[in-house]
């Protein structure tokens, strides 16, 4: 059974993290446009930013990002064979901006 990362009081004050852009290529796997760009809203504080800022914690399967801001989890992401989990409860709006023809 999978789960997705747990939130731990330790991880909020870690500083190995990494930024939002290691989310490209498992993001890659599930949406059609490059989700890095796409502008974020953090339920917590409001702020909002692009994906490739969030702070990103965790070495696969499961990776937590969290605001630069206040730490909150934004967004989740867990890949396990054949099966991708994403959890946005933390995020207000994905902004996509898309090329219109
Ligand atoms: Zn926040």
């Amino acid at each position: 059974m999978t789960t997705l990362p747990v939130d731990t009081p330790n991880d909020a004050y870690d500083d190995a993290h990494e930024d939002g852009n290691v989310l490209a290529g498992p993001l890659s796997e599930v949406f059609a446009v490059d989700l890095t760009a796409a502008i974020a809203t953090c339920t917590n504080c409001g702020t909002a930013g692009p994906v490739a800022r969030l702070r990103v914690y965790g070495r696969g399967p499961g990776l937590i990002a969290r605001c630069p801001n206040c730490t909150h989890i934004v967004l989740r992401l867990v890949r396990s064979p054949g099966t991708a989990w994403l959890d946005l409860r933390g995020t207000v709006s994905l902004r996509i901006a898309l090329e219109d023809n």
